[in-house]
């Protein structure tokens, strides 16, 4: 089967042919996969930026983190229901193995390895994965849009974090999927006014307005602070949520806030950032980071895909078949599509 994989750890990536996966050991399934999409890690990936060296010993590794199959074999202790059932997958594995896994401490695993990254992932047409790693889709879903479910309870998680309360005003800095999820579920915490704003970004925020958020704004050649002057008139914001990963505009991002606002950090930054920490004691602000969603997450946001699949569809704007995932990488990286998704051959239509 044709996959694409990361052969060394240099920049690059290679879509080549190999063996598809032996049959499922015991609490394993094997996934005929239909869509995948291309995420921002998969890109720092590719060009190998700094932070994924662990990668290192999983080479050649099959990318692909984000996706959507049908249960095509089950191994030994997997219920036989599992059988053609269609799933989407939490890519963190847990070793079962270390003192916390033991423990019963799941969330402390200190030897997760991440589906796409650490072992072999979903740009591929088959996957081995744990059954205790599937999350039930209902059949109706477009797989397309299944595939959004990790990505989405990124953003699901961050709005937990943030703790958005009905009414509030809400800032989104950073257009790209994340950015777009994040605007949905801040909408479905009651915030009353939301505002993305994006840096060079039309396209990205073109995909955002489709959404059914109007209020939007580029920073292109002038600060964020007179790019979202439109709206702090009336204020500034109750919660600021910042998913564009640069350090350079947390300060800004900080002033943006009102006095008690909380300003969450979902974007991975590169180099570390400069605060003014005597405005943020006067001020009471909060400062706080996001990450992985917990288990119980990953239902609800299928759920709310489910009965949202048309509009959430929205954020998909290139479909690509593994053997253009190529041409998938460098469309993601340009900026101007929001979510890429590689689509099997025998779902493509
Ligand atoms: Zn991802
Ligand atoms: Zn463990």
């Amino acid at each position: 089967m044709l996959a694409l994989q990361k052969l060394r750890p240099e920049p690059g990536i290679a879509l080549h042919d190999v063996a598809a996966p032996a049959a499922p050991g015991p609490g394993d399934v094997l996934i005929a996969v239909e869509a995948t999409g291309i995420c921002g890690t998969d890109l720092h990936i590719a060009a190998w930026t700094s932070g994924y060296a662990s990668m290192k010993s999983a080479m050649p590794v099959t990318l692909g983190h984000e996706f959507c199959g049908r249960v095509l074999q089950a191994g030994p202790g997997v219920p036989v229901e599992a059988a053609g059932q269609r799933v989407t997958v939490r890519p963190s594995v847990l070793c079962h193995d270390c003192a916390a896994c033991h423990a019963g401490d799941f969330d402390h695993c200190t030897g997760r390895k991440g589906v796409g990254i650490g072992r072999n992932g979903a740009f591929a047409a088959q996957v081995l994965v744990p059954w205790e790693n599937c999350v039930a889709v209902p059949i109706a879903m477009p797989p397309e849009v299944a595939a959004l479910t990790e990505p989405m309870t990124v953003c699901h998680e961050a709005v937990e974090t943030a703790g958005i309360r009905p009414g509030d005003r809400v800032l989104v800095i950073g257009p790209g999927t994340i950015g777009q999820g994040i605007a949905l579920f801040a909408e479905v915490a009651g915030a009353a006014e939301i505002v993305v704003v994006g840096h060079d970004d039309a396209a990205r925020l073109a995909t955002v307005r489709e959404l059914g958020f109007p209020n939007t704004a580029d920073s292109f050649g002038r600060s964020l602070t007179e790019a979202v002057a439109p709206w702090t008139g009336a204020g500034l914001f109750d919660v600021v949520i910042e998913a564009a990963g640069v350090p350079s505009i947390v300060p800004e991002a900080l002033s943006l806030l009102r006095k008690r606002g909380v300003l969450v950090i979902a974007g991975i930054h590169a180099a570390p950032a400069t605060i003014d920490l005597t405005a943020l004691v006067r001020d009471h602000k909060q400062i706080r980071g996001t990450y992985r969603a917990p288990v119980e997450a990953w239902p609800q946001v299928v759920d709310y895909l489910s009965k949202n699949a048309a509009r959430v569809g929205e954020m998909i704007t290139a479909r690509l078949p593994i053997s253009r995932a190529d041409e998938g990488f460098r469309l993601a990286a340009a900026k101007r599509d929001s979510k890429v998704i590689i689509l099997q051959d025998e779902v493509r239509s």
